[in-house]
């Protein structure tokens, strides 16, 4: 059954998400970068955190842990590489571990390049990914502790996920990635239909998210690095290469 997600926007442009289990009294919020509006959204539905889970160790992402922590006594789950930056949790994960939380059941993937121990959280039953910063709607995190090849072997296994799995990311940078692959990859039909979609999503005063995996692997340039058209446009002959490319390229677009 598909997973019932809330979005609680956070900070500047950050996204928390929040679900409850329905074969359970779990209540679980991920990458709470705030406390307050988590506490707000939970105090609307009458619902109690029971779960945290944290996809990197960024401090937009974990800031709430402690103060939801320490008012539900909820339990937190964060990656194992990330044991210095995120002490005390109760479980730890790295790639393909299964989190059961209820009836709820997740299988981690380790996804290093925006950070090194990131991992995402999928739901095959519930069609979705928590994808953190690893991937945005049409574009990527930036490469802060990670390599091309690592990076965009990531990237490769969230493309792999069924096509209709829902792609939630940690923030809302879709307009200015769209910008961005317009600019690299114009002829692309499906990202030019899309990139207008969000322009009146956003004009509506709507998140752009979730997005799909389908959708990402056919519009977001940074999964499509092993296109021709896009290696050619970039000068490079392999998908390591031109990953790098366009991410060397965005940094500073
Ligand atoms: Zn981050
Ligand atoms: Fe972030």
């Amino acid at each position: 059954m598909t997973l019932d997600v809330h979005i609680v926007p956070a900070l500047q442009d950050n996204y928390v998400y929040l679900f409850r289990d329905p074969g359970s009294d779990a209540v679980v919020v991920v990458d709470p970068g705030d406390a307050a509006p988590v506490e707000r959204a939970l105090a609307e539905r009458g619902w109690k955190l029971t779960h945290i889970l944290n996809t990197h160790h960024h401090v937009d992402h974990i800031e709430g842990d402690a103060p939801l922590v320490a008012k539900y006594g909820a339990k937190l789950i964060a990656p194992r590489g990330n044991r210095g930056e995120i002490p005390g949790a109760d479980q730890y994960v790295d790639d393909l571990e299964r989190v059961t939380i209820g009836t709820l059941q997740f299988q981690t993937i380790a996804v290093p390049g925006h950070t090194r121990g990131h991992v995402a959280f999928f739901s095959e039953r519930g069609e979705a990914v928590f994808a953190g910063d690893t991937l945005f709607a049409l574009g990527c995190g930036r490469m802060f502790e990670g390599t091309p090849p690592q990076f965009w072997d990531s990237l490769s296994r969230l493309r792999a996920l069924p096509a209709s799995t829902r792609v939630y990311c940690g923030h809302e940078y879709t307009l200015s990635n769209a910008r961005f692959a317009l600019h690299v990859d114009p002829d692309n039909a499906a990202l030019v239909k899309r990139a207008a979609e969000f322009e009146a999503l956003r004009e509506a005063g709507k998140p752009t998210i979730p997005s799909t995996i389908g959708d990402e692997r056919a519009t977001n340039p940074f999964l499509r690095a092993d296109d021709p058209e896009l290696q050619r446009r970039t000068g490079t002959a392999d998908a390591v290469a031109c990953f790098a490319a366009l991410r060397k390229q965005k940094d500073s677009f």
